[in-house]
C-alpha cells in the first residue's frame, strides 16, 4: 500500500502503545491523528492517564532496539537528557535465591523514567509532517456505517469544557486506550461478540519511592532486580534513572518499587516501607536506600490480574478498526514486557500494511497474538509458581517451572546460561532457545555439580565448627 491509497487514521490514546502504533501507521497513511484524554505534561512529568508512569519501568533490550528502529538516534537523545546506558554487566539479577552470574557481553539497554521516554517518543512522533495530536479530548465512541460493518470515525468531546460532542472521520481507527479499553463494550453495542478474555489473578502491589543516587551506591552498578522464590515471593527493583527536572544532568535518581503477590503490600509509611525492603529475598535494595535521600513520597499501585483479550479468535469484526497494546494484553508488570510488546506489535502492523489493507483487522490480530504468545505464557507460567495464584498447573507448566528453576540456579554459576536466560527475558531470543541440547546439558551438569559439592561443603562446615 502507498501513502496515496489510504487517507486518514485516528489513534485513540497517546501513551506508549498509541504513540508506537501512530509511528508505524505514519509510513502508510497520509494523515495520522492521535487523540488523547490528557493534556501533555512537560517532558519528564507524570500525567493522570498513565498512573503507572510513577512506578519503575524497565525497557527490555528488544524494546529499546525496536523504538530506536522507529526513531533513529532516540537512545542518544535520551542519554543527552540524563538517561543512563544499561550495560548488562552493571545490573544485578537476584533470581531463585541467588544472583545470576555476572555477564560480560555488550548487550546495552537504557535506564530512563517512563515519563521522559514517553515525552521523547511523543516529540519525535509529532515532528513527522503527517502526524498531529489532539489533547484534552475524550473519545466517547465509534462512528460506523449504517449497517455497522465499517468504522468510519470517532465521537469525542473536549474535556473540561461545555462544548458539543464532535465527530472526526477516518479510514482506520485504532484503539490504544490501554487495559480499560471500551472496545469490548463498543463491539457489543454494534452487534458483535466480545473477545474471549483470559485472566490470571496476581493481585500485585507496588509501593514506589525515588531517592538521590550517589556514586558509591552499589559500587556504581545501575540496577537490582529481585524476583521472589519459594517461600518468599516478594519482589523489588532498584533502577537508576535521570535526575528530576531542573537538576544537573550529572546527578541521577533511584526509582525503587517493591511489593508482592496476592495483596502483600509494602506499607505507605517510612519505617514499614524500609522493613518490607529488608524482607525481600536479598537485602541489597534495603542497604542501598536505608540512608539515601528520599525525593518523593511513597506511591502505591495495585495490579489485579494479567489480562489477555483474544481478538484474533473473533469471527466477525468491523472493517476500519483495530485494537492495540495493553487494550489487547496487559501483562503482570514485574516482567516489564508491556512497552516492548507494543513496539513489536507496531512492527507487526507495518508488516501487515505491507500487504495492503484488505482484511487488515484479522491479519493484524493474528500477527499481534503471535507477538503476545511468548511473553504471555512466560509470565503466566512463572506466576503459577506462586501457590496462591489461581490457574491450571498442567504437567507441562510444572515441568517448565521445574526446568526454569534448575536453569536459574545453574545460571548463578554459568555465564552462558545467564546470558541465554537474560536474552529470553529481554525478548531477544525465543523461550525455545533455552531448550536446545547444549543448554539442557549445561543446566543438568551444573546442577549435578552443585549438588555433589553441597554435601562436601556441609561436611567441611561441620568439621570446622
Ligand atoms: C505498575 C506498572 C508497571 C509497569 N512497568 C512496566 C515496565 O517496567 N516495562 C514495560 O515495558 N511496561 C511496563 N508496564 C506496562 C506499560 O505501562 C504499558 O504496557 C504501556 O504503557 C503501553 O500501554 P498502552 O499505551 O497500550 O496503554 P496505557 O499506557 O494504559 O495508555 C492508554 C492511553 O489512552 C488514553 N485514553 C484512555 N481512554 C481514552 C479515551 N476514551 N479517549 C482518549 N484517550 C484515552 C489514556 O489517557 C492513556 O494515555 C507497567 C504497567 C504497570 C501498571
Amino acid at each position: 500500500m502507498t501513502k496515496e491509497t489510504a487517507q486518514h487514521v485516528i489513534v485513540i490514546g497517546a501513551s506508549m502503545g498509541g504513540l508506537l502504533a501512530a509511528r508505524s501507521l505514519a509510513d502508510y497513511y497520509q494523515q495520522v491523528t492521535v487523540i488523547e484524554r490528557d493534556i501533555f505534561p512537560l517532558p519528564g512529568e507524570n500525567r493522570s492517564g498513565v498512573p503507572q508512569g510513577r512506578h519503575a519501568h524497565g525497557l527490555l533490550l528488544k524494546g529499546r532496539e525496536a523504538i530506536e528502529q522507529f526513531f533513529p538516534g532516540i537512545t542518544q537523545e535520551l542519554e543527552n537528557q540524563g538517561a543512563i546506558p544499561a550495560h548488562l554487566q552493571e545490573a544485578r539479577f537476584f533470581i531463585n535465591g541467588g544472583y545470576l552470574h555476572d555477564t560480560d557481553n555488550d548487550l546495552t539497554g537504557l535506564l530512563v523514567s517512563r515519563p521522559l521516554l514517553e515525552a521523547q517518543v511523543r516529540q519525535r512522533l509529532l515532528a513527522l509532517p503527517n502526524v498531529r495530536a489532539i489533547e484534552n479530548c475524550h473519545v466517547l465512541g465509534l462512528v460506523t456505517t449504517k449497517d455497522n460493518t465499517c468504522v468510519t470515525g470517532v465521537k469525542f468531546i473536549q474535556r473540561h469544557s461545555s462544548s458539543e460532542e464532535e465527530i472526526l472521520n477516518a479510514d482506520l481507527v485504532v484503539d490504544a486506550t490501554g487495559r480499560g479499553s471500551k472496545s469490548p463494550t463498543w463491539l457489543t453495542n454494534l452487534g458483535y461478540q466480545k473477545p474471549e478474555e483470559e485472566q490470571i489473578g496476581v493481585d500485585i502491589s507496588y509501593t514506589t519511592r525515588l531517592y538521590r543516587r550517589q556514586p558509591e551506591h552499589l559500587q556504581g552498578d545501575t540496577a537490582i532486580i529481585v524476583s521472589g522464590a519459594a517461600p518468599n515471593w516478594r519482589v523489588g527493583v532498584l533502577i537508576a534513572q535521570e535526575a528530576e527536572n531542573g537538576v544537573s544532568s550529572q546527578e541521577s535518581r533511584w526509582i525503587v518499587s517493591i511489593g508482592g503477590y496476592m495483596g502483600d503490600r509494602a506499607p505507605l509509611e517510612e519505617a514499614g516501607f524500609l522493613e518490607f525492603a529488608k524482607s525481600l529475598p536479598t537485602q541489597d535494595i534495603y542497604n542501598t536506600i536505608k540512608n539515601a535521600q528520599p525525593l518523593s513520597g511513597l506511591i502505591p499501585y495495585k495490579f489485579p490480574s494479567s489480562l489477555r483479550r483474544h481478538y484474533e479468535k473473533l469471527r466477525k469484526f468491523p472493517a476500519g478498526y483495530l485494537v492495540f497494546g495493553d487494550a489487547i494484553c496487559s501483562f503482570n508488570p514485574i516482567y516489564a514486557q508491556g512497552m516492548t510488546v507494543a513496539a513489536l506489535e507496531a512492527i507487526a502492523l507495518q508488516n501487515c500494511l505491507n500487504q495492503g489493507t484488505d482484511n487488515l483487522a484479522k491479519r493484524f490480530f493474528i500477527a499481534a497474538s503471535k507477538v503476545v504468545d511468548c511473553p504471555w505464557s512466560t509470565a503466566v507460567i512463572s506466576d503459577l509458581r506462586v501457590p496462591q495464584v489461581q490457574g491450571k498447573r498442567s504437567l507441562m507448566v510444572r515441568l517448565m517451572n521445574w526446568y526454569t528453576s534448575k536453569l536459574q540456579t545453574a545460571a548463578q554459576q554459568d555465564l552462558v546460561l545467564a546470558i541465554a536466560f537474560l536474552s529470553v527475558t529481554n525478548l531477544m531470543a525465543a523461550p525455545s532457545s533455552l531448550m536446545g541440547l547444549g543448554i539442557i546439558f549445561r543446566v543438568l551438569l551444573r546442577n549435578l555439580w552443585q549438588q555433589s559439592k553441597l554435601p562436601a561443603i556441609g561436611k567441611q562446615l561441620s568439621v570446622t565448627s
